[in-house]
């Protein structure tokens, strides 16, 4: 039995999805930002907050927990900066809470979502794991924290982890039943496809003035299929006892500009986009692409699928979305 913490999520609901064809699954959300539609039928849901012990203590009990996945955070970097209190009470608060229970529950194995927000501005072409964390905004530092929380819990109690640092995460999945849905929608894919969908008004470019070769930022875009199937490799890797106390970049390692992202929009719905360009946006660093070799190499796992599929899946959601 697996628990996943932040099942209703955007990325936890694909793990859902998947993982409940080879393992039974709870699914422990408290629905801020998840939904429910999104959590597979076949999962136990339980409504509860992770900063509330008494909604989940009981779970490790009921049921023989292998692993956790834990996918529930706050992820919004401008609303960290603004409001801190939020991002260190809810992410590195809470997640004490469930690594408390776990150490108490003798539940060993743990897979945490971690971000590239974890490296700050790294002044370098591919980012792997050996790169500095030096994050520039309280988001990616509340991660950062955990990863360190993580790496003295495991160095006292038996905690085994497996740390997954994801790029731009994009893309649904390819039945078009769940897909990413956020309120607001800050994230670039999407909001794209919300206004070729007919539903914004126009795209804001945020800054044409970086050192790329078109002006705008570049990012590494890796399909939530591609996030799922490295979890459920880190999963069995860990169950087996292979790996211990690792960390892992997930991307695929090739970098896409704002203005290519938005043109491969309109190539695959064939639609102009209305774009105005705007001021940058404070905290983004202008590429942030990852060497994913480390997971290809211990585990096997690549990213397979590219930009374009990313973008056909996301908008077959766009077009279907029921939540
Ligand atoms: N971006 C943009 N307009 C938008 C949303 C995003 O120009 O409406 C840019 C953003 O500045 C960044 C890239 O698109 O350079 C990806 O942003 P997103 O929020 O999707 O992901 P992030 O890299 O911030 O996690």
């Amino acid at each position: 039995m697996i628990l996943v913490v932040g099942g209703a999520g955007y990325i936890g609901s694909h793990l859902v999805k998947d993982l409940i064809k080879k393992e039974q699954v709870i699914v422990l959300d408290n629905l801020s930002s998840g939904h429910q539609q999104a959590i597979n039928d076949n999962a136990i849901f339980v409504h509860g907050d992770l900063k509330n012990e008494f909604e989940y203590d009981f779970l490790f009990d009921k049921y023989p927990i292998k692993a956790v996945f834990h996918f529930a955070a706050c992820s919004l970097v401008g609303e960290s900066v603004i409001n801190p209190q939020k991002y260190y009470e809810n992410n590195v608060g809470s997640t004490l809470k469930l690594l408390n229970l776990m150490i108490k529950h003798k539940i060993k194995n743990i897979i945490f979502s971690s971000t590239a927000a974890t490296y700050g501005i790294p002044n370098c072409k591919l980012i792997d794991e050996a790169v500095p964390t030096i994050p520039v905004n309280p988001y990616g530092r509340s991660k950062l924290m955990i990863e360190q929380i993580l790496a003295d819990y495991a160095k006292s109690y038996d905690i085994n982890y497996s740390i997954l640092r994801y790029f731009n995460a994009a893309g649904a999945d390819v039945s078009g039943e769940i897909g990413e849905s956020h309120n607001p929608e800050t994230h670039l894919i999407p909001i794209v496809l919300q206004h070729l969908y007919g539903i914004r008004e126009k795209v804001n470019i945020f800054g044409t003035d970086y050192d790329t070769p078109d002006g705008t930022c570049i990012r590494d875009y890796i399909h939530v299929t591609d996030l799922v199937n490295a979890h459920i490799t880190a999963l069995e890797a860990l169950l087996k006892g292979e790996i211990k106390n690792q960390i892992y970049n997930l991307g695929n390692g090739k970098g896409y500009s704002v203005k290519e992202v938005i043109q491969t929009c309109e190539m695959i719905t064939d639609i102009k986009c209305k774009i105005k360009i705007g001021e940058r946006r404070i905290g983004d660093p202008p590429v942030l692409v990852a060497s994913s070799k480390k997971i290809e190499e211990e585990l096997g796992w690549k990213a397979e699928r590219n930009l374009e599929q990313i973008i056909k899946t996301a908008w077959r959601w766009q077009q279907n979305q029921r939540y």
